[in-house]
């Protein structure tokens, strides 16, 4: 059967959750085993989205391939526990790049290359692509940004030429808000979006209406009859109280059997096995038995989406403990001010990973706070990266130990910039990125954690750890609890008789409700007994 289209598209404002969206209805064709894979396309002209502040964006994500994507990537994979590829992040940047270069070529010589039919065409030939790589049953198509927006315009004439010839489900997803005072759902806003869709020459087939509280039936009733659409096919996607309830949601409303019919795919009956799998997962996480609170000590803590995917690690193992992980995220700036006084009631403390030198002593003093006091840590990236200079400054007596990243001359660059990237002068994509596979030391946490010998994570960083200082941490104690396979870079560090893990890696981005991260298991592991016998004493 040939490849089905569904495509969504957002009105009105941006953070409705298309990523979500994109996500449930991908899950919910999985649970039938129908192959669906996503394409997400930006429409900044960045290529990427590596050279942007978490600030601004959000997270950036990191792919096997070693693709620096936009963090709906994230949630894709959480979802459906695959992998996902580079070749399915379609950015504003890609497309004009690939344009330029043809046109620099000559391959339009004679013509003026224009956005239509150029880079319209060259969206859809990027999208073909991967049909005729994969084969999927179904691609489903997330636009970014909202329509009327300049940006993502020309995608979206492209999607809408895509689907004279293919077979292409339009969705919408709008938001009905609700005036506090009234207390009535309003749907103009939802109306003006549908007008705005309609003009670009596209009729959804489904709108999904975000909203505060369940739809009601004449909201229901207003949106179906101004997108010209049957009460059944409005979709409703009021708050939840976790996001992975989404798809169970979809299929309470037989959305799920709406869309396979309209996408005329061939007739499957759902796997209850891996429904009931899922349903338990969150089953677990509305009722957990137990409760432990970590500190996480960074510098974009206002914005949590910048650290998204360490919020759902500890989701995801929070479940597998059967525990609700409640975190307090920590500005290590107000520890530079004011002490770890903030840390005293922690069960745990993580230091994530992070550039440039702003709150970095306040993080090393959270650490060495933890060390001292036994609180179990996990340090990643730059949170292993400090966790070494701490031990070195603290344990070792080297008192200037430093990375080079802030410190161009400290006299002990316990971390120091990798050998591969001294002569890199082009930032974008330069870092070490992507899957590397690690060697683990028998006998350490990190390997019962993980309970493999190999294993593999992402990476996403410029500096390492400089092993002209390996022997001396070692023989005060630090423990190499895993190293590249060729054992020349050190990848998970520990402190003996305590947990306290530090990882190079990024294992967050790996993390999945249904396939939780290791480190992240054992670690919320280690906070609950620390929390238990802190209340025993
Ligand atoms: N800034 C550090 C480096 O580039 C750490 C990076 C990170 O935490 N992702 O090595």
């Amino acid at each position: 059967m040939p490849t089905k289209y569904v495509v969504i598209l957002g009105s009105l404002m941006s953070g409705l959750g298309k990523g979500v969206v994109t996500a449930s209805i991908l899950k919910t064709l999985d649970f039938y085993g129908y192959n669906a894979i996503p394409i997400k396309f930006d429409g900044y002209l960045n290529y990427d989205c590596g050279t942007m502040n978490p600030y601004r964006h959000g997270e950036v994500f990191v792919l096997d391939d070693k693709g620096e994507v936009d963090m709906d990537f994230g949630i894709y994979e959480r979802f459906l526990n695959k992998n996902m590829t580079s070749d399915l992040s379609i950015t504003g940047g890609k497309l004009f790049g690939s344009i330029i270069n043809k046109e620099r070529r000559g391959e339009f010589l004679g013509t003026d290359v224009q956005i239509i039919p150029h880079l319209t065409n060259e969206a859809i030939s990027k999208i073909k692509e991967v049909e005729e790589k994969r084969k999927p049953d179904v691609i489903i198509i997330e636009v970014g940004g909202t329509v009327g927006d300049i940006e993502n315009s020309y995608f979206i004439e492209a999607v809408r030429q895509l689907a004279i010839k293919e077979s292409a489900v339009f969705i919408n997803l709008t938001y009905a808000p609700k005036m506090d005072v009234v207390g009535e759902q309003k749907t103009k806003p939802a109306q003006l979006g549908f007008r705005m869709l309609l003009q670009a020459g596209i009729q959804p087939n489904f709108v999904i209406c975000r909203s505060k509280d369940l739809l009601k039936k004449n909201t229901i009733e207003k949106l179906a009859l101004f997108s010209n659409i049957s009460d059944d096919k409005v979709i409703d996607d009021s708050d939840l109280n976790s996001m992975y309830l989404l798809p169970l949601h979809f299929i309470n409303q037989n959305f799920d059997k709406m869309l396979i019919n309209e996408l005329k795919l061939e007739q499957k009956s759902i796997d209850n096995k891996k429904l009931d799998n899922w349903k338990e997962k969150l089953r677990i996480l509305e009722k957990p038995d137990k409760e432990v609170t970590i500190g996480v000590v960074g510098k974009y803590t206002e914005l949590k989406d910048a650290y998204a995917s360490i919020n759902e690690s500890f989701v995801h193992s929070g479940i597998s403990n059967n525990t609700k992980v409640n975190i307090k995220w920590i500005e290590a700036t107000d520890i530079e001010e004011k002490g770890t006084d903030t840390l005293k009631e922690l069960d745990g403390v993580l230091v994530p990973g992070g550039f440039g030198k702003r709150g970095i002593e306040g993080m090393i003093q959270a650490i060495k706070y933890s060390r001292e006091n036994k609180v179990p840590y996990l340090g990643i990236c730059l949170g292993m990266q400090l966790m070494a200079v701490e031990y070195a400054r603290n344990v070792c007596g080297l008192s200037e130990a430093n990375s080079i990243e802030f410190n161009k001359n400290t006299k002990n660059p316990i971390i120091t910039l990798m050998e591969s990237q001294k002569n890199i002068y082009n930032l974008g994509g330069t870092m070490r990125l992507g899957e590397w596979r690690c060697l683990l030391t028998q006998g350490t946490k990190t390997h019962s954690a993980y309970n493999n010998k190999i294993i593999s994570e992402r990476h996403r960083h410029r500096y390492e750890f400089n092993n002209e200082y390996r022997k001396l941490l070692e023989e005060h104690g630090l423990q190499v609890a895993g190293t590249t396979e060729d054992n020349g870079l050190i990848e998970f560090i520990e402190w003996k008789d305590q947990f306290g893990v530090g990882t190079q890696a990024h294992p967050e981005l790996k993390s999945r409700l249904e396939e939780p991260a290791p480190i992240f298991v054992a670690f919320v592991n280690s906070a609950l007994e620390f929390s238990t016998t802190k209340n025993k004493n």
